[in-house]
């Protein structure tokens, strides 16, 4: 609707800038026009004065020619005549006529209709000493002539008489018919008189009117406007006028007439139009230009705002995202949390209940060496009495022994109780399964299961935590056991293989696993209430546990039982960094 209007508004301005281009050029081209009407006006009245004076001064010559002094005979009346003839054939004047002071024609070039002048309006001038002009129609023909009277003075001033000259106008007309402007000569009575169109003749201009109507009164097209300071005329005066004509007029006192030119505006309105339509052109082509522009521009801008509306939104639906996103890590991370704290209490709860399970074990494992260290001791003391010191030293000797021993079972319970979350790192995985099987020893004897664990000599370093890692085989051990128990030729084989990534296999040679994809599954057991309860929680444990140091925990049937495998990262320099 706005740009409906810019552009009707533009198009009015464009109107209105035309139509003034227009008025300013028409008029610039008529004052040009008049400029060469008013010299082409100029030149016709020159011409016809020019030709008119010719019989002017013929009159006023010959008024005074000594031939036409004395007309009293016949002889010498002859003899005027013939003069007069003889220059009236040279000059082309239709007649030249001697008048005596009355008006009566004493002597005549033609024969003359009327025998007395005296009514003549030039005839009357000259009688009184001026020259006389008139001009008139031929009674017996349509020829317009134009008489000159000059007086002929005799010796003491007083008039003689009248010499008169009259001239065809026609004759002088046809010498500038071919003149393209349409000029008239219009006399006092308002009558065109003489003109370069014919059809023009005989006009007549009514009292205080600009026009003109034909001879016979009839009405014709005709308005008068007023351009500046120039005079157009609208017209419909036949095919030989311009419709539309420029009017000048030229005063010429001598022959009492006004000459009066047509010239067609034609000529100047189309140039007016042709500059008043290249400047609408001009204005058009802009305005289109910038039209286009502008319109590209909006367009441009209206792309860009969706674009943009669409950016804000996608950045809003990315922003809630994000939000959401962060709220579900921190979700996550709480979860994670909680999880690692029921790890660990499950770690501390697993480690408990194989703690409770090695109890008898233990306090059998310790018994033992505090038995023997009785002996010893009552055996020492035996021979110190004998006096055999050397012996009692031995004895010494191994009470020192199996207190070392039970230091070191008592060092690794309090390492295994623990509830302390020790850092990862560096572990011998040798002096783990040596640790494991020293803890699980004396429950495998008790048992009457065999173990075959044979330790390299050098460490294999691996990445874990060492008192989680004895946990997860001590497990190993213990389930081996407790599937084996009451069974004959029980045996529990530990291997390390160090060939790839360093990896435990634990087999023994129970009745095997009875559900393989259940058993990692936390609180699943298969052990019932009894002398070997389960909590179902040493698998799924020792799973977290491997999975948490980067390694993996397998279990599978073999044809002689179980087989429990697990690979552990290589400890590396990289790792530790
Ligand atoms: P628990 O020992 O308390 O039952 P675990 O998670 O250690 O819990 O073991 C889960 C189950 O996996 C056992 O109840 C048993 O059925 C099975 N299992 C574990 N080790 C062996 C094995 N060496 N031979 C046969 N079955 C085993």
């Amino acid at each position: 609707m706005h740009r409906l209007w810019i552009i009707l508004g533009f198009l009015s301005a464009v109107g209105l800038l035309s139509v003034g281009v227009w008025t300013y050029a028409y008029r610039q081209a008529l004052s040009q026009l008049s400029e060469k009407a008013e010299a082409d006006l100029e030149l016709a009245a020159d011409r016809l004065s020019t030709q008119m004076q010719v019989y002017q001064e013929l009159a006023v010559l010959m008024a005074d020619h000594p031939g036409l002094r004395t007309l009293e005979d016949a002889s010498q009346k002859r003899a005027a005549r013939l003069l007069l003839l003889d220059v009236a054939d040279k000059t082309a004047a239709v007649n030249i006529m001697y008048l005596d002071r009355k008006g009566q024609v004493l002597a005549a070039a033609q024969p003359t209709p009327q025998p007395s002048l005296a009514k003549h309006p030039a005839f009357k001038r000259a009688m009184q000493g001026a020259l006389g002009t008139a001009h008139g129609v031929m009674p017996n023909s349509d020829d317009r002539t134009y008489s000159y009277a000059a007086p002929s003075f005799g010796p003491f001033g007083e008039i003689e008489g009248v010499l008169m000259v009259v001239a065809d106008v026609q004759d002088v007309e046809q010498t500038w018919r071919g003149s393209t402007e349409a000029v008239f000569f219009v006399d006092s009575d308002g009558i065109v008189f003489i003109s370069n169109r014919s059809d023009l003749l005989f006009w007549q201009r009514s009292e205080g009117q600009p026009g003109l109507v034909p001879p016979n009164g009839g009405s014709v097209d005709f308005a008068s406007i007023h351009v500046g300071v120039h005079e157009v005329w609208k017209l419909n005066w036949g095919r030989y006028l311009p419709n539309r004509a420029l009017h000048l007029t030229l005063d010429l006192p001598v022959i009492d007439m006004t000459a009066e030119v047509l010239v067609d505006v034609a000529p100047a309105r189309r140039l007016a139009i042709l500059q008043a339509a290249a400047v609408a052109a001009i204005c058009l082509a802009f305005g289109a230009f910038l039209f286009l522009a502008t319109e590209r521009r909006r367009a441009l801008s209206e792309a860009n705002a969706v674009l943009e509306s669409r950016v804000a939104q996608r950045t809003r639906a990315l922003t809630a995202a994000n939000t959401a996103l962060r709220h579900e890590v921190s979700e996550r991370q709480e979860a994670e949390a909680a999880l690692r704290q029921a790890q660990a209490e499950l770690v501390q709860a697993g480690k408990l209940s194989a703690l409770g399970k090695m109890s008898a074990g233990i306090s059998h494992e310790l018994n033992q060496p505090l038995m023997a260290i009785r002996q010893f001791a009552d055996n020492g003391s035996a021979f110190l009495d004998r006096g055999n010191e050397s012996r009692a030293g031995e004895n010494l000797g191994r009470i020192s022994e199996m207190a070392a021993r039970m230091a070191r079972i008592i060092k690794n319970l309090r390492a295994f109780a623990r509830n302390e979350s020790e850092p990862m790192g560096r572990v011998d995985l040798v002096q783990v399964l040596n640790t494991a099987v020293e803890l699980t020893e004396t429950r495998l004897r008790t048992d009457g299961v065999d173990y075959d664990w044979e330790p390299p000599t050098t460490p294999v370093w691996v990445w874990g935590g060492e008192v989680r890692l004895v946990q997860v085989f001590v497990n190993l051990i213990t389930n081996a056991a407790d599937a084996m128990e009451g069974s004959q030729n029980a045996r529990v084989k530990i291997t390390l293989h160090t060939d790839r990534r360093p990896r435990v296999s634990v087999r023994d040679t129970g009745p095997g696993i009875e559900d393989p994809d259940r058993m990692f599954e936390p609180f699943y057991t298969t052990k019932s209430v009894g002398s070997s309860e389960g909590m179902g929680l040493g698998l799924s444990i020792s799973y977290g546990l491997v999975q948490s140091f980067g390694g993996d925990i397998r279990g599978r049937n073999t044809p002689e039982g179980a087989e429990f495998t697990v690979e552990l990262d290589p400890y590396t320099k990289e790792k530790a960094a």
